[in-house]
């Protein structure tokens, strides 16, 4: 009788231990579930081509492309602006600098062609060097627009790069893709493969539960 009370007793702790998400007594494990390996690497979702497509987990892979303009390398932005990146919690996987050839601002800009301020975007765009960047993360690319701000830095919020660091459409300081697909066509042209690293950041179970 007194072994039958003790064997329910036993089996009513057990079952509030895994009520309230406990491990069974012994079995403590030395790592919290939130930094566990389960809970900080999400499977590799890498597209065909190297480049992460959006269906990776809840968007975790997506990337854009982030470039600082001729405008925000003279006026030494580079670091403000990349900082803004790292401290929201995005992965960096690619950066360079370098100076644009006509060839590939008319293909980055190929949309806008027919614009009127066209000409003029492309000479800004050429007149110096420029830091390309790809960032990666949950809703990256939506995201980084908001901390980019309005195209037009009169209508940018303050807090945003641009509310921040420019007053005028002509020199806004930094470039964002504007969609998924937008990104991934913008990556594929500014840079090649092996440009980009794949890495795990140590701290991914503080920035996300998968
Ligand atoms: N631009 C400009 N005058 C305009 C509109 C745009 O000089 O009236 C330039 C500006 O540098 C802008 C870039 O063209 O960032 C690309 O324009 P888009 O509409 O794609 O804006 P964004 O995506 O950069 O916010
Ligand atoms: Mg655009």
């Amino acid at each position: 009788m007194v072994l039958f009370q003790r064997y329910l007793l036993r089996n009513l702790v057990l079952q509030g231990r895994r009520h309230l998400g406990l491990p069974r007594p012994g079995k403590e494990s030395s790592t919290p579930a939130w930094a566990s390996d389960k809970a900080r690497s999400p499977p590799s979702r890498s597209g065909s081509l190297g480049y992460s497509t959006s269906s990776g987990i809840a968007g975790v892979k997506e990337r854009t492309l982030i470039a600082v303009k001729p405008d925000g390398v003279q006026r030494r932005l580079v670091g403000q602006i990349v900082q803004r990146f790292e401290q929201r919690g995005f992965r960096l996987v690619g950066l360079k600098m370098l100076k644009a050839s006509d060839d590939l601002l008319s293909q980055h800009y190929h949309d806008l062609s027919k614009k009127p301020f066209y000409p003029n975007l492309l000479r800004y765009m050429s007149s110096g060097p420029v830091v390309v960047m790809v960032w990666e993360g949950h809703n990256v690319v939506r995201t980084s627009r908001m901390m980019v701000g309005n195209t037009n830095p009169a209508e940018a919020h303050a807090g945003t790069i641009r509310g921040d660091f420019s007053i005028h459409i002509s020199r806004n300081v930094v470039h964002a893709s504007d969609s998924v697909e937008g990104a991934q066509r913008e990556i594929q042209l500014w840079f090649s493969r092996k440009e980009l690293t794949d890495w795990d950041c140590c701290d991914h179970s503080s920035t996300y539960q998968v």
